[in-house]
């Protein structure tokens, strides 16, 4: 009972700094580009994922919290955010506006997934979707937005890698060719590519496991049976990335294999994470609308992995220092002095300074070890011979001097005098 339910994990207060200091960041830029946030459910019906990621994925094959509600409906807590954002798109006819709609979100995404390092039943995902533009200028401009997050966060050592998965046009011809690749090496696939052959080959692409991954080395390109419009579109994206000075390799096993993924796909990945260290991954969907019951509209968007890249700023000494200390501790050695020291702390933090006070009434040695341990920049000593002048001792505790840190002021102007004190040292 007293422990967490496998795969989750605890943000606990000396955590969540990170977490808002990316999350800041996250915002900042999202609103340079325009994209605004979006809050969906964490559940929706589960045939919304089934469509909108696939019935072939492994997501929605072995992957979904799927479960029956009180009134006998299907019900999924959401492993992604993409298939939500579309079906609020559709459900609040955002296609009926003039702009295409840029939308942004964070937050809690669930797949029973094996839990390890960095991988949890209950995770937590960034991402935008750029719906209503069809041109490459979208697929660079949400590429850029990805490498200027992580540019911003500090991060280096990243790679970004882009391919073209081209279109429902040219794609059959692919398909083809590359189960005609297959075929004669179907008894060294793995069991999962063999029943991807027929339903999904491209998958077979993107396999980990080792022999399938050789295998792939030699397989046909899909650059080779791209019709003239594909073409075209991925010259322009790599182009206009170039244009921006971004660097960029083009991975032909970067695949994406359902029919409503079109064109770009990109992924960038933090090579000390190792191997499969994609910490941000997306691409074009021009069919996804259509496909979740909306009418046609291209769409491009990509998701980040909050955990990995809260662990690859942690690994890098990329955060900055918790922001946590309070402005003033009251002390108040006798109880006499604690009603008068409470209400001045009210007071105090009603003017904006954070303040706080011993609860307990402890010895005076103690209650300034508890300002100690809150990092109060300064102590208001509430002691008797002060209090018969109608004073209070302040204490500056980041004074250098030591010797002659503290001095008295009048109890009317405790407010006054901090206050000041406060914004001189910000
Ligand atoms: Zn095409
Ligand atoms: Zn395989």
């Amino acid at each position: 009972m007293t422990t967490m339910p496998r795969g989750t994990k605890d943000i606990l207060p000396s955590e969540v700094g990170a977490w808002r200091y990316v999350e800041g960041v996250l915002r900042d830029l999202c609103r340079c580009f325009g994209f605004k946030e979006i809050r969906t459910p964490v559940f929706e019906h589960t045939e919304l994922f089934q469509r909108g990621i696939g019935d072939t994925t492994d997501v929605v094959e072995k992957e979904m919290y799927t479960f029956i509600d009180r009134g006998k409906r299907s019900i999924t807590l959401r492993p992604e955010n993409t298939a939500s954002a579309v079906r609020a798109f559709i459900e609040h006819k955002m296609y009926a506006e003039p702009d295409p709609a840029k939308l942004f979100y964070i937050g809690p995404m669930f797949r029973y997934d094996r839990p390890q390092a960095g991988r949890q039943r209950q995770f937590h995902q960034f991402g935008v979707e750029l719906l209503g533009a069809a041109g490459p200028n979208a697929d660079a401009e949400i590429i850029l937005l990805a490498v200027q997050i992580l540019r911003k966060l500090g991060l280096k050592d990243l790679q970004l890698k882009i391919n073209t998965v081209g279109c429902p046009e040219c794609r059959p011809a692919y398909r083809q060719r590359l189960q005609d690749y297959y075929r004669p090496h179907l008894e060294e696939l793995c069991e999962d590519c063999r029943s991807r052959f027929d339903r999904n080959p491209m998958r077979i692409l993107d396999c980990k496991n080792e022999k399938c991954h050789a295998l792939a080395a030699g397989a046909p390109k899909l650059a080779e049976c791209l019709d003239d419009d594909c073409k075209e579109h991925f010259a322009k994206v790599q182009e206009l990335l170039k244009a921006s000075g971004v660097d960029f390799v083009i991975d032909p096993t970067l695949v994406r294999g359902l029919d409503y993924y079109t064109r770009t796909a990109f992924e960038i990945q933090y090579t000390p994470l190792g191997a499969q260290s994609a910490v941000l991954g997306g691409g074009r969907y021009d069919g996804l609308v259509e496909e979740v019951g909306g009418p046609a509209t291209p769409g491009i968007g990509f998701a980040m992995g909050m955990e990995r890249v809260i662990l690859a700023l942690e690994s890098q000494n990329l955060l900055p220092a918790a922001d946590d200390a309070i402005d003033v501790f009251a002390v108040a050695p006798k109880a006499e002095a604690a009603a008068l020291a409470f209400t001045t702390v009210e007071k105090l933090r009603e003017a904006g300074i954070c303040a706080a006070y011993d609860y307990q009434q402890r010895s005076m040695k103690a209650q300034m070890k508890a300002a100690n341990r809150l990092n109060a920049k300064y102590v208001l000593i509430f002691g008797e011979d002060e209090l018969t002048r109608n004073c209070v001792t302040l204490r500056d505790m980041q004074a250098a001097d030591k010797d002659n840190n503290q001095r008295e002021i009048p109890l009317a102007e405790i407010t006054t005098i901090l206050k000041t004190e406060v914004q001189n040292n910000e």
